[in-house]
């Protein structure tokens, strides 16, 4: 039994969906967060990137006041302020796009798998394949584990799973080239993948995406949930690739750590979208649409060069962990990095931990980090020097 008095209590009451780190936080504010005996830790992955401009952003929580004030939910059935101001901001940042509103990054990525159906239907494809790539992630609905790393699938327990995705080495292009057929309808990928270990999308393999949806007609799906909201320095990280995806998802730090999930897609696809199709209850909600626009309005282009900045400086810092024998390699695209090691990463977040230092690691030996966007340069270096310290210790 776990000496936490948490994790009986989680026992007790929860679905055991969640490991939890024993953890017990009632606070937190910019980088920072704090736990109930009122140790201070750097949030070195805000929150699962959801909290990208910092906790409890001033601005982010004055907008969500002042709107908490007015009303919380009226439903899709009217028109409020912020969804029609947040919709115009946001498609503002893609333009030719329209938005639809959702609370999640699984249910962008469910909204875009069916308007592309959609739009294969009106358009006569003969059939309804949808390419995705090992490594990637795009939820955790059936659907959605469907479509990610069949890694993903909890040795096939929840099966049967909806049909119509077609797996694809990451950064193959030969295997892509094999994977498109007639039925293919879309190709659908995370420029950098996120729970698959930051795995950036080459540029040869992009362009190869890019031709192959022009030469055979197929739809381009971005899904940006977690690379997208100016985590690599620009608002979509697709954009620093030169490319126009069809479909584009958000979700994560879209509304500054409310739920809110979007997803965009051009006119060539918007245009056979219409009532009754599609929806939902929640999506939109005024108070997240009120905190999404604040953090819009704040990621500009010249907070973009910012993030830039720190990622290249986040990039240098990194790669002087090279030489620890522990470490495989290290990767690194704006403020998405990750150190991969040749064996198991817990120790190293434990470690990190009790230094007042909270990073993750995801498949198991890959260390995550997720810095939040305004983090000075003091800051930054002061996490690298605790990082060292653990990788000092665990060497
Ligand atoms: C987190 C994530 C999702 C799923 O988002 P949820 O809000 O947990 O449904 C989908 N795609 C990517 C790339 C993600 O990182």
């Amino acid at each position: 039994m776990s000496k936490n008095p948490y994790v009986k209590t989680e026992l007790k009451y929860f679905l055991h969906t969640f490991k939890r780190w024993p953890l017990f936080i009632t606070k937190a504010k910019g980088i920072y967060v704090w736990d109930k005996t009122g140790k201070k830790y750097i949030d070195f992955f805000s929150g699962l990137a959801v909290c990208g401009v910092g906790h409890v952003h001033p601005r982010v929580k004055a907008a969500i006041q002042k709107q908490a004030d007015r009303l919380l939910h009226v439903s899709n059935y009217f028109y409020t302020q912020p969804l029609m101001d947040a919709a115009k901001e946001l498609t503002g940042r893609y333009q030719g796009t329209k938005v639809f509103f959702s609370n999640s990054g699984a249910e962008a990525n469910e909204a875009a798998v069916k308007f592309a159906r959609l739009w294969a239907a009106k358009t006569n494809k003969k059939g309804r394949e949808i390419i995705t790539f090992s490594g990637s992630f795009h939820g955790r609905t059936l659907a959605m584990v469907a479509a990610s790393d069949p890694k993903n699938r909890s040795n096939g327990v929840f099966a049967p799973y909806p049909t119509g995705f077609r797996h694809c080495r990451f950064n193959d292009l030969i295997d892509l080239r094999k994977a498109v057929n007639s039925k293919t309808i879309a190709i659908m990928l995370e420029p950098i993948q996120g729970e698959g270990g930051i795995n950036i999308a080459s540029r040869p393999f992009m362009k190869e995406i890019v031709a192959q949806c022009r030469k055979n007609n197929l739809l381009l799906i971005m899904d940006e949930v977690q690379s997208g909201i100016a985590r690599t320095g620009t608002f979509f990280a697709f954009e620093q690739y030169g490319i126009k995806p069809d479909i584009v998802t958000l979700a994560k730090g879209l509304a500054g750590g409310l739920p809110l999930g979007a997803t965009l897609a051009t006119a060539k696809v918007a245009k056979h979208v219409v009532p009754g199709l599609h929806g939902s209850t929640f999506g939109g909600n005024p108070v997240s649409c009120a905190a999404a626009l604040e953090v819009l309005k704040m990621l500009t282009a010249k907070n973009g060069v910012l993030i830039r900045q720190t990622g290249r400086i986040l990039n240098e810092e990194l790669s002087s962990f090279a030489s620890y024998p522990s470490v495989k390699e290290i990767r690194c695209f704006g403020l998405m990095a990750a150190i991969e090691l040749h064996g198991p990463g817990d120790a190293y977040v434990e470690a990190a931990r009790r230094k007042g230092l909270i990073i993750n690691c995801t498949r198991g030996n890959v260390l995550r980090f997720l810095p939040p966007y305004f983090i000075s340069k003091r800051e930054l270096v002061k996490c690298i020097q605790i990082l060292k310290l653990v990788f000092e210790e665990l060497n």
